[in-house]
């Protein structure tokens, strides 16, 4: 089983996504403990306990390293808005510098001066000895991977799916509403310009026995090119496997025929944003729902609880006969 878009594990808190994704497919217990290389030394991820204690060479307890970062923090910093300034913050510029600064460059193309304190805000810092990369309720990796849940989503007799077809307008005819997941500048044609989003290039590795020994190892120096290895068979630790195949995680701006990966959402993202969320505001039979529609970086739970929110909504219109021509729900707010 290789993901063959990176790294997928499904985590969340709501019962709800949960319970919809486990009647599709068979969920296994699944905990990402992530590791990473940093100026030729290898740590566990999220930065906890052990990271420190690897990182500064000590040994201390929860509470003498908790107030050991506290003093390598720039507690001047009282709401951070940039990804630096929570970093700086919360763990101090050693670890910043180590861990987040090389990293997020190459993610994201820009220095984390740039970029929003949210992007950051997604990893804990924990002062115990959990590396779980999560802290949701239910973690999970399905048995028989994200396609055979996503075919059987789709196994419905009101469903009919269409492959390497481009939507083109026409095909609303005769239809009572659209439901759009596509990129929402993609939906208005481009017509005020094109939203920024990074892609993904992926260098496949193939070996006899292991590669690295586990499922993913980032890379946060800035000189290494790529951002991480993830190495496929130990997302299915269920099963054997003699051979391995990794990937190599390489990081760029998307262009016009790449597949887009990661809204950028900086500044100029932003504005440009609000003026296409202005014109899907107007639009009226288009409900605009997901990560590429809405241009934000969502986790697949969040988009799947956002998706069956947009059912409901939609159900309800219908059953108030309102119809669906008076429906239009924005996820965007
Ligand atoms: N990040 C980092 N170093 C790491 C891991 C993450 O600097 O070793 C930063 C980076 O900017 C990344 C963000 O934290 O985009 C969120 O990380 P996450 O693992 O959630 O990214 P994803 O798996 O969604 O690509």
């Amino acid at each position: 089983m290789v993901h063959v878009y990176g790294p997928h594990i499904f985590h969340t808190d709501n019962e709800r996504v949960w319970q919809y994704i486990n009647r599709y497919g068979e969920m296994m217990s699944y905990v990402n403990r992530v590791k990473a290389v940093s100026k030729g030394r290898v740590y566990s991820l999220p930065i906890n306990l052990h990271t420190i204690n690897q990182f500064f060479g000590k040994t201390l307890s929860p509470g003498e390293a908790r107030a050991f970062l506290e003093s390598q923090a720039d507690l001047s910093i009282e709401s951070p808005e940039t990804f630096e300034e929570q970093a700086m913050r919360f763990v101090g510029r050693a670890l910043y510098e180590a861990f987040f600064e090389g990293y997020t460059r190459k993610q994201w193309g820009v220095p984390p001066s740039e970029l929003p304190a949210s992007i950051l805000k997604r990893l804990p810092v924990r002062f115990n000895y959990d590396d779980n990369y999560f802290s949701h309720r239910y973690q999970g990796m399905p048995r028989d991977g994200y396609t055979r849940i996503v075919e059987a989503i789709l196994d419905h007799p009101g469903i009919e799916v269409r492959l390497k077809t481009r939507y083109d307008s026409a095909m609303r005819q005769g239809a009572d509403h659209v439901f759009w997941t596509g990129p929402l500048d993609a939906w208005f044609g481009f017509n005020l310009g094109r939203l920024g989003y990074r892609t993904l290039d992926f260098e496949t590795l193939r070996c006899d026995g292991d590669l690295q020994g586990t499922a993913v190892i980032n890379y946060c120096d800035a000189d290494v090119p790529y951002t991480r290895i993830s190495e496929h068979k130990y997302f299915s630790p269920w099963e054997l496997h003699e051979k391995s195949i990794a990937y190599r995680e390489y990081s760029r701006l998307c262009g016009e025929n790449d597949i887009p990966y990661y809204p950028i959402r900086l500044v100029k993202d932003k504005v440009l944003l609000e003026q296409y969320i202005e014109q899907a505001r107007r639009e009226r039979g288009v409900t605009f729902v997901g990560r590429l529609a809405t241009y934000r970086y969502l986790d697949m739970d969040v988009t799947i609880k956002e998706a069956l929110e947009v059912a409901d909504a939609a159900k309800a219109a219908l059953q108030n006969g309102g119809g669906l021509e008076a429906f239009y729900v924005n996820p965007m707010g």
